[in-house]
């Protein structure tokens, strides 16, 4: 079992590796690499995702989902004067933009460049308490004018995120950018080392596109056409000051949360509930700690699994993530550990009569 230590390595590797939506290639790689000792089959599609193959007795497919895709920026704009505008990539709260530092991807290399922001000395009142419009934000690459951008490499088209690196804080928690959902793609990565697939075939996908619309799973379910699926991505934890109990979702370190449904009254994914009833049993048989998750907004790649072609019973497993989407995300090692236990358990144990009767069509 891998250990909170061999995690954080792995996390960290992934997360500090830029990997915007549209524009996974360098993670791809990476990915590739982690998986192939352990595949039996390893391929990738038109769209990029990468699909792991670890072969049971072929009684059936089960397929679990991580998106290796990150929200990120587009270089949208150059002004005469080498300023940078900006199009966001995926779900952006702008106010944690301005102030910080970029890692632009040129043609000759990384960038850096920092969001601009008015001084406080100069500011009107009524400015200093507005909600900066990404649209208007602008980055500052140290260029005097717009030749001297384009000699750095930079183009329209450009994609950038915020710079920052994956520590440890506190004695098992971590901080970093984009574990939504890294720490997903970690957790599958050490799942499928370690799964010993019974009657069925693991399909270990590594989606992109996840954070524009779930494009990525939309495809690989369609080509692999599972019996059964999961996605394990991030969930909220907002155990934090000024939010009510009922309000936090999930809290750290209590472990994986087990979604019950999550989007606008519903409008994402409702667990298939025999799939949900396995991973609570798995967690119970193995003593591995986990929530249940009601989360009102967002949805996962198991929400677009659950719709392909005839239909596929899904659930999802989440990390419980504070700050997600912004750049100081912070979960503990000791549920994304907890995490890899609950998918191992639950595709080791899958039989043949169990698909059978999740699949059951009456003919009446
Ligand atoms: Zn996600």
């Amino acid at each position: 079992m891998v250990s909170m230590g061999d995690f954080y390595v792995t996390l960290k590797t992934l997360a500090e590796t830029i990997s915007v939506a549209g524009y996974e290639d360098e993670l791809r790689e990476l990915v590739i690499e982690f998986l192939k000792p352990y595949a039996d089959e390893l391929y990738t599609d038109s769209l990029g995702n990468v699909i792991a193959v670890k072969k049971g007795k072929g009684k059936g497919k089960v397929m679990v989902a991580a998106h290796m895709d990150e929200i990120g920026l587009m270089v949208s704009h150059i002004d005469k004067n080498g300023f940078l505008r900006l199009q966001p990539i995926g779900g952006w709260n702008p106010l944690v933009l301005p102030g910080q530092r970029l890692l632009i991807k040129g043609t000759r290399g990384i960038v850096r460049g920092v969001v601009g922001m008015t001084p406080p000395h100069i500011l009107k009142e009524e400015e200093a308490k507005k909600i900066p419009e990404i649209r208007k934000l602008f980055v500052d690459v140290g260029a005097r004018n717009k030749d001297e951008v384009e000699d750095m490499g930079i183009k329209v088209g450009s994609i950038a995120v915020i710079e920052r690196t994956v520590e440890k804080i506190g004695e098992h928690r971590v901080t970093g950018r984009a574990f939504d959902d890294k720490v997903g793609v970690a957790a599958l990565i050490h799942a499928f080392r370690e799964a010993e697939p019974g009657d069925v075939d693991f399909y270990a996908v590594v989606t992109v596109q996840e954070e524009v619309g779930l494009k990525g799973a939309r495809v690989a379910a369609y080509r692999i056409s599972p019996d059964v699926a999961l996605a394990v991505d991030v969930t909220v934890a907002a155990d934090v000051p000024g939010v009510p109990g009922e309000a936090q979702i999930a809290k750290l370190g209590e472990g994986p949360a087990i979604k019950i449904m999550d989007g606008r009254s519903g409008s994402g994914l409702l667990a298939h509930p025999a799939v949900r009833e396995k991973l609570i049993k798995v967690a119970r048989t193995k003593g591995i700690p986990f929530q249940l998750e009601i989360l009102p907004g967002g949805t996962t790649d198991a929400a677009i699994i659950a719709l392909n072609k005839e239909g596929v019973p899904a659930g999802t497993v989440s990390v419980p993530t504070r700050y997600i989407h912004s750049p100081v995300e912070v979960l503990d090692l000791r549920d994304a550990v907890n995490t890899v236990k609950l998918l191992t358990g639950f595709v080791d144990e899958i039989t043949e009569k169990w698909i059978t009767e999740l699949r059951g069509m009456r003919i009446l």
